[in-house]
């Protein structure tokens, strides 16, 4: 894997205050991690790296880009995605194994996942402590711990409880919010 040299990631960094990169910033970015600036990249990027800390699907990314006047294919989009994740500019967060998620700020820090709501939030670095990981299997060594704690709110957990333990009341009783 290419890995982006620090200093720019800090600019990067820097430039999420700002609304967008200037194209010759995300082409030099892009240079730096190894990707030929082609137009797309370029289009791409600007959308992604001028933004603050963001968590994008490829659906999301294409709309914003058909938004923003670049008439790219769903496929494009979602190629350029895995090849920004695979130099390091941005990183790839999979739940469930299906969904991918795309993460503006490649550095230390935890997920919490929605499930009924398709979202993601941070959880700082600082706030997690895991003090006890298990040994790797022979012949492999633990680069990363990427950890996604999956939350319900907890008046539909009540509430999906309640029908399942007397399926015949399966309404929703009138002191829990129906969502
Ligand atoms: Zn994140």
């Amino acid at each position: 894997m290419l890995l982006v040299p620090d200093e720019f990631r800090d600019q990067l960094r820097a430039a999420h205050d700002d609304a967008w990169l200037s194209a010759v910033q995300v082409q030099a970015a892009l240079r730096a991690a190894g990707l030929r600036p082609t137009r797309q990249r370029i289009a791409l990027g600007r959308l992604l790296f001028g933004n603050r800390h963001r968590h994008v699907t490829a659906a999301d990314l294409h709309g914003d880009a058909l938004d923003a006047g670049s008439p790219l294919s769903l496929a494009t989009v979602y190629n350029t995605l895995n090849q920004f994740a695979d130099a390091g500019l941005l990183r790839r967060i999979s739940i469930n194994g299906e969904r991918s998620y795309f993460d503006t700020d490649v550095g230390d820090h935890h997920h919490f996942y929605i499930d009924a709501e398709d979202r993601i939030l941070n959880i700082p670095a600082g706030a997690v402590a895991l003090d006890r990981l298990p040994l790797p299997p022979d012949g492999y060594e633990i680069t990363k711990v990427d950890l996604v704690v999956h939350l319900t709110r907890v008046a539909e957990r009540a509430a999906r409880q309640l029908s399942k333990a007397d399926p015949a009341t399966s309404a929703v009783p009138p002191e829990i919010d129906p969502l």
